[in-house]
């Protein structure tokens, strides 16, 4: 059984409680709450998972308290969701900048590249390491992501969007899915493709277009093209598509 721990960012949009940063009409206590439980939801589609949330609510909890909530727990992973402030784009995801194991760094490699590859045309701004406590503090391996800036106007008109959070959630879910060899569950699977969005069923459309006509042989959406291989694409779509 492999044990998660999400950590949902700050406290909460109460008064007395830190709301972490606020912009555009946006606090960030709340949409990183809002990913958490769509996390939540997606992992339970998984076999042998047990999730936790640090947090389900509007709630006082210290940086020391999540950390210790995993290590009490025994968790397997600590995962702490943030939205990003102070003048910027895109997004990144931390480490702990002090010893950390193989599994750590495997693990951040892959969740970061299944968020970037969610989110779409967001701007990478990298894998990197940082003193943050709940990192320092917990004893499992632990990432840490920053999910947009919240006081940028076009990263917080993505945030805005339900859709938007749910590929992130959803980035996170097929990263840690892929770093522990979860299984989906049966029921789940039909589920999942409903999680999909709009651009990736386009293309995979597209693909099995192209495959189905000699066009492409492999589907390798998220590698570059050089320009051979599109004159190549090109032809046999002329060939194959445009003289039929
Ligand atoms: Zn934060």
């Amino acid at each position: 059984m492999v044990k998660i721990m999400i950590d949902p960012g700050h406290e909460g949009v109460e008064n007395n409680l830190d709301p972490g940063a606020v912009a555009n009409g946006l606090k960030e206590a709340a949409l990183t709450l809002r990913i958490a439980k769509y996390m939540y939801d997606m992992l339970n589609e998984y076999e042998g998972v047990q999730v936790r949330l640090t947090r389900t609510g509007n709630q006082r909890l210290t940086l020391s308290q999540r950390a210790k909530m995993a290590n009490e727990w025994g968790a397997d992973f600590f995962i702490s969701i943030h939205i990003n402030a102070g003048g910027g784009t895109g997004f990144e995801s931390y480490v702990y900048n002090g010893n950390v194991s193989a599994a750590t760094i495997a693990y951040q490699n892959v969740i970061h590249a299944e968020i970037m590859k969610s989110i779409g045309s967001v701007k990478d701004r990298g894998k990197k390491r940082a003193n943050y406590a709940v990192l320092r503090e917990t004893k499992m391996p632990a990432i840490l992501t920053e999910n947009l800036f919240i006081d940028n106007a076009n990263d917080a008109a993505k945030l805005k969007s339900e859709q938007f959070l749910l590929q992130v959630a959803y980035g996170h879910v097929e990263g840690i899915a892929k770093a522990f060899d979860l299984k989906k569950k049966k029921e789940a699977v039909k589920m999942s493709e409903q999680a999909k969005t709009e651009y990736d069923k386009e293309v995979d459309a597209a693909f099995e277009f192209l495959k189905q006509n000699g066009v492409v042989t492999q589907d390798r959406r998220n590698e570059p093209v050089t320009r051979a291989q599109m004159f190549l694409m090109l032809h046999r779509f002329a060939k194959n598509v445009l003289k039929k």
